[in-house]
């Protein structure tokens, strides 16, 4: 496992005067109102002043995107054993077995509460519809909306998050740095339109605030996923751990000039085939598993396809699957397919990996404390050793849920005991002063460097 902590006189990001910014005061500071940063509110103590933060609007999160599910032992014939085992096969041997038992134990429990929250799965029968993803020996992934379980999810948690009368949810507020006293966690220091700079300190801060896709030049990820949360926790003195996995996920719509979509690994599962541009099923020539291989096996199996055959993508071929099977589970993909002018139930849909995943994150123990205290992580942000080097499709919304309650119970517990005058921190001159800003950068042009040069040089391809 590699870990890493941070050894730099350069503290802050930005030079700040203290006394002119304005304070804010809360029990427990939460940076992100995704899957995990909900959760985590929605476990504290209603006594307790919560903070919830989110750089653009509250709805707009990787959660919120999630397509194809959330994975859980529903089905009488599967077993917690055999998710368990599914999970650290996909992990490559470097998931922790404990945390692994635990997350997936809990599974169907965070299930049912979705549903309590309002959430309304798919059914079949009556009972939860559930179907299979690459990596998984059972079908056990629960969905929503056919292809749009991320939104249907999001919107009853949002929805519970603000009928709580002590949770505020401040949006388009963009945490810059955490505030740290004494080798703990304070607070942070925020920016919005509003108010401009200001300190938000906390007996605990939770840090939910996803994952790094758009560190790539291709990903399936929003323009909010910038891991922005594992660089601030980072500067800030805690513990990040396995940074270079990142996973990729197989099929993204490949169309030149046109937004990346992740086409869902559900349409594999319900058996759409990998061709190349011959017409090639190649997968047989990789993995017994074919398309059903985890995520990381088939996007190798792509990337080697496409320098083969010197073409810049490989095929989705839906064309033999049942038309109203394909109507009734992906209504989003087809919307998305049909303004490019691709009809999925006849036409091949043009894929290649993208940038997905962020495996690695800030290290947490059980409980979903870092190493800093008075900091906690849960979801995309954090590193629990679930996924190992490799996620388990429908294992990160789970983890969310997971952790989100974990961290928020933890911070709960801890900021209950703790006396009110704890937030206030002596100032220091040597905080820097606002006039000191260096020059202007031409942020397009570092982006577009930054990231050509992530996919060129810490994609998919590795070595030691
Ligand atoms: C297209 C797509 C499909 C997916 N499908 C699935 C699936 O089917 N099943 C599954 O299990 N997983 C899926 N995933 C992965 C899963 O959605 C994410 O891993 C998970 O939702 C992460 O939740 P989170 O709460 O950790 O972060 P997010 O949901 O990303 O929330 C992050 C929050 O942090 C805030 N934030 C970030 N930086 C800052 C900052 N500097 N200041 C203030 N706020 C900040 C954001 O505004 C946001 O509110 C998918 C991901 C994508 C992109």
């Amino acid at each position: 496992m590699a870990r890493l902590k941070l050894k730099t006189k350069h503290r802050y990001l930005i030079p700040f005067n203290p006394k002119r910014i304005p304070h804010t005061f809360a029990d427990v500071l939460i940076i992100g109102g995704g899957i995990a940063g909900i959760r985590a509110a929605l476990a504290i103590d209603p006594k307790l002043d919560v903070i919830v933060i989110t750089k653009d609007q509250l709805r707009e999160s990787n959660s919120a995107y999630a397509q194809g599910g959330i994975a859980g032992v529903l089905d009488p014939l599967d077993d917690v054993s055999n998710h368990v085992r599914d999970t650290m096969n996909a992990g490559k041997g470097l998931c922790d077995e404990e945390t692994v038992k635990m997350v997936v134990k809990e599974a169907p429990d965070r299930i049912r509460e979705l549903i309590s929250y309002g959430a309304e799965f798919d059914k079949e029968n009556g009972e939860i519809a559930l179907t299979k993803e690459g990596g998984h020996s059972h079908n056990r992934v629960a969905h929503a909306l056919g292809d749009a379980t991320g939104k249907e999810i999001m919107r009853a948690m949002r929805e519970m998050v603000r009928s709580r009368g002590n949770i505020q949810i401040w949006e388009k507020t963009f945490n810059i740095d955490l505030l740290t006293h004494q080798e703990s966690c304070r607070g942070s220091l925020v920016w919005n339109p509003y108010h401009g700079k200001t300190f938000v300190w906390a007996k605990q801060t939770i840090m939910t605030t996803g994952g790094a896709g758009q560190l790539y030049r291709e990903t399936t990820n929003p323009e909010i996923a910038t891991g922005d949360g594992h660089a601030i926790a980072f500067r800030a003195g805690a513990e990040v751990r396995d940074m270079e996995f990142m996973q990729f996920h197989p099929t993204v719509l490949y169309i030149a000039g046109g937004a990346r979509y992740l086409i869902s690994e559900a349409v594999r599962g319900e058996g759409a085939y990998l061709k190349d541009c011959t017409g090639y099923r190649f997968m047989e020539d990789y993995d017994p598993a074919l398309e059903l291989a985890p995520r990381d096996v088939v996007s190798n199996a792509i990337t080697n396809q496409m320098s083969l055959t010197r073409h810049p993508c490989v095929y989705l071929d839906l064309a033999h699957i049942d038309q109203d099977v394909i109507s009734e589970r992906f209504p989003h993909i087809a919307k998305v397919c049909t303004g490019f002018g691709i009809d999925i139930k006849h036409d091949l849909i043009p894929v290649r990996p993208g940038a997905h995943y962020m495996i690695g994150g800030l290290t947490v123990d059980e409980f979903g404390a870092t190493t800093l205290p008075g900091l906690w992580a849960a979801g995309e942000a954090s590193s629990s050793g679930l996924h190992g080097a490799n996620r388990l499709g429908s294992n990160s919304l789970l983890e969310g849920l997971v952790f989100g309650i974990r961290a928020g119970e933890g911070a709960s517990e801890l900021a209950i005991k703790q006396d009110d005058s704890f937030t206030v921190i002596p100032l220091e001159s040597t905080w820097g002063n606002e006039e000191q800003l260096g020059e202007d950068l031409d942020l397009q042009d570092l982006r577009n460097s930054l990231t050509s040069l992530m996919w060129r040089n810490v994609g998919i391809k590795r070595d030691a």
